[in-house]
């Protein structure tokens, strides 16, 4: 039989399951009966089963929520017949980019496109037949649950674990807005896949980098799949390393390297700065050729940290008229700036051991400088660097160590010499958690000249996000609630004098963040 007589057969075949009816009796009687309800103080054991919240777009759902919602069904519904009073909650995660931008172009409010999606997404998820407790629904932009997400805000506020500094922050220039790491990954928004560059803008932050040793305990507690969690450990990224102090020569400067591999110290023959670094502009009269510098700094503004660390070709700028001393010997090596060297990672300043690193002797060779071993086992430095292991040489007091050994012995030599000390870095930074628009949670926050930020008090809550029909930030980059004076503008809760909110509104991550412990 071929294909088309198969099909032919398939087509005269008679459905004895009429599913449209059937479907239909069932769903009514789960809907009438409430089955799949979880009943409060119930004898039987408890079971809770969370799936992540439906980001209600305007296309309904696809075959993916299919997918990745199923096999909870299969749980939520294998330990009922077990026996259990199963708690399966449905919610939305509503508020956030994808559905600002959906309304816009739909010339909606954002409000009124989050409630006609969350309809459309009911609907389709009862005909699934999914057996969600609806009873429990909520959404993250319910004003009763956001009261909550702004509570939890002021708690990380009044604790000094959320600050608002100035900051240098990947902004998207078409959503106008700033972005996390997680949201601009590539150097691209993750919302509109347009460039992101980085700028300079007041930024609420969130002290994630204090907790970075908690998580990675967590890490390992946690029931995740090996390759997880080496993802997350190393997003964590922390490196045991040690700060070691460099001076500028003829000048009374010092700054500040950090490095795992304070060993090689003996081989450091040049020195990478950020761009961004501070050495510039304290020392540019110094500089000869401070133009060219700056010229590079500006191009290195338009980069993303990605792209500036990708492993391609790497650029760099001599500093022409200061040179560093190598603590060790006294050497005098050179500086540079290169874009690869980021600002906010250590302390912004790499020593450079071009013999034993790929990156290090590339930019060596490219520039001239020279190639010092203090480790033994290279072959042929014209060639390539040795990055393995060695017993170390050329390395004075160092000599004949081994890694751990040498390891120890230098950094006991730099804090008996005040030249540096031990250090723990973490990858992980800060986290920025405003953003300049309209659909999110608005921070409870007055801004006073007299009294500073001040928190909404917590019998105000929640603080309503206000309507308008305009979405669009101001040419400065100010969300759109800077456009609405009525509500910026406000009396000090403190010291009752002329006072104006917050303008920037949470991320979607804000209210997505804690749902799980609503219930
Ligand atoms: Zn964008
Ligand atoms: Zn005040």
């Amino acid at each position: 039989m071929d294909i088309n007589e198969q099909i032919a057969d398939i087509k005269k075949t008679e459905f004895k399951w009429d599913y449209e009816k059937v479907e239909a009796k069932w769903q009514k009687r789960w809907e009438e009966n409430q089955s799949f309800k979880a009943v409060d103080f119930s004898d039987k054991p408890k079971f809770y089963l969370l799936s992540e919240f439906f980001g209600p777009s305007g296309k309904g759902i696809h075959l993916g929520h299919v997918k990745c919602y199923t096999p909870t069904e299969i749980i939520a519904r294998f330990m009922r017949f077990k026996g259990y009073n199963v708690l399966y909650p449905v919610g939305w995660d509503a508020f956030g980019l994808p559905t600002e931008n959906y309304a816009i172009k739909m010339h909606k409010s954002p409000e009124l496109v989050t409630k006609d999606n969350i309809a459309i997404f009911t609907n389709q998820l009862k005909k699934m037949g999914y057996s969600f407790d609806w009873s429990r629904e909520f959404a993250t932009t319910d004003p009763d649950y956001y009261k909550w997400t702004q509570w939890i805000f002021l708690q990380l506020f009044k604790h000094g674990m959320a600050y608002k500094s100035k900051g240098e922050v990947n902004f998207c220039p078409t959503c106008k807005t700033v972005l996390s790491n997680e949201d601009s990954q590539g150097g691209v928004c993750d919302r509109c896949h347009n460039p992101v560059i980085k700028a300079e803008r007041n930024v609420w932050y969130l002290r994630m980098k204090d907790y970075s040793e908690k998580m990675l305990d967590a890490v390992d507690e946690i029931n995740m799949k090996p390759n997880l969690k080496e993802s997350q450990r190393n997003w964590i990224g922390k490196s045991v390393g040690a700060e070691v102090d460099f001076s500028v020569k003829g000048t009374d400067k010092k700054f500040t390297v950090f490095t795992t591999r304070a060993d090689t110290l003996f081989g450091s023959t040049f020195m990478v700065i950020s761009p961004e670094h501070e050495l510039v502009d304290e020392l540019q009269d110094k500089i000869t050729n401070i133009d060219e510098i700056k010229a590079y700094r500006e191009q290195a503004k338009h980069k993303s940290d990605i792209e500036r660390t990708a492993n391609k070709e790497k650029t760099g700028v001599k500093i022409q008229g200061i040179t560093a001393i190598n603590p060790v010997n006294q050497k005098e090596i050179p500086i540079f700036v290169a874009d690869y060297v980021l600002s906010g990672y250590g302390t912004g300043a790499i020593m450079a051991v071009p013999a034993h690193d790929q990156r290090d002797y590339d930019f060596a060779k490219k520039f001239g400088i020279d190639i010092i071993p203090v480790l033994e086992g290279g072959d042929n430095y014209d060639e390539h660097p040795y990055e393995d292991d060695g017993i170390h040489i050329n390395s004075d007091f160092l000599n004949g160590m081994g890694l751990e050994q040498a390891k120890q012995a230098i950094t006991a030599w730099l804090e008996k010499n005040k030249l540096g000390k031990e250090k723990v870095n973490y990858k992980m930074q800060d986290w920025p958690f405003n953003r300049q628009r309209y659909w999110g949670e608005p921070f409870p926050i007055v801004i006073c000249d007299k009294c500073g930020y001040v928190p909404v008090p917590e019998e105000e809550l929640p603080l309503r996000l206000p309507k308008t029909d305009d979405f669009t930030p101001d040419d400065t980059g100010n969300g759109p609630l800077s456009k609405l004076t009525d509500w910026v503008n406000c009396k000090c809760p403190k010291c009752g004098g002329n006072a104006k909110r917050e303008t920037d509104t949470m991320p979607n991550w804000a209210g997505s963040s804690w749902y799980w412990l609503r219930f």
